[in-house]
């Protein structure tokens, strides 16, 4: 049939480059994590880009990345664009207590 066969002509699967998927950040953010309070306060505290004076309010989430229970948000300043990573604890104690674990 000629319909059929139009239909099949004029449709095309997309290539794997072409599909994309808008996800909103914030969906991603899910469930509870183990943060150390003191890292994470003195973290947001020290946000403070030159110029413009952004602070972590000026910050928009991009994604977290996940490492057994190390978190690492990812941000960019809406106003001057520099990206800021906060973790939820030191990762330096975050690899000493991975080695405790393993020991
Ligand atoms: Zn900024």
């Amino acid at each position: 049939m000629n319909v059929s066969r139009n239909l099949e002509n004029s449709f095309s699967y997309p290539s794997q480059n072409e599909i994309s998927v808008k996800v909103n950040p914030w969906e991603t953010l899910e469930g509870r994590r183990i943060v150390d309070i003191k890292h994470l306060f003195r973290s947001l505290q020290s946000i403070h880009h030159q110029g413009f004076n952004c602070t972590f309010r000026d910050l928009e989430f991009l994604n977290e990345i996940r490492k057994g229970y190390l978190s690492t948000f990812q941000f960019k300043c809406k106003l001057c664009g520099i990206t800021e990573n906060i973790n939820n604890e030191d990762e330096i104690c975050n690899s000493k207590n991975v080695i405790l674990i393993w020991l």
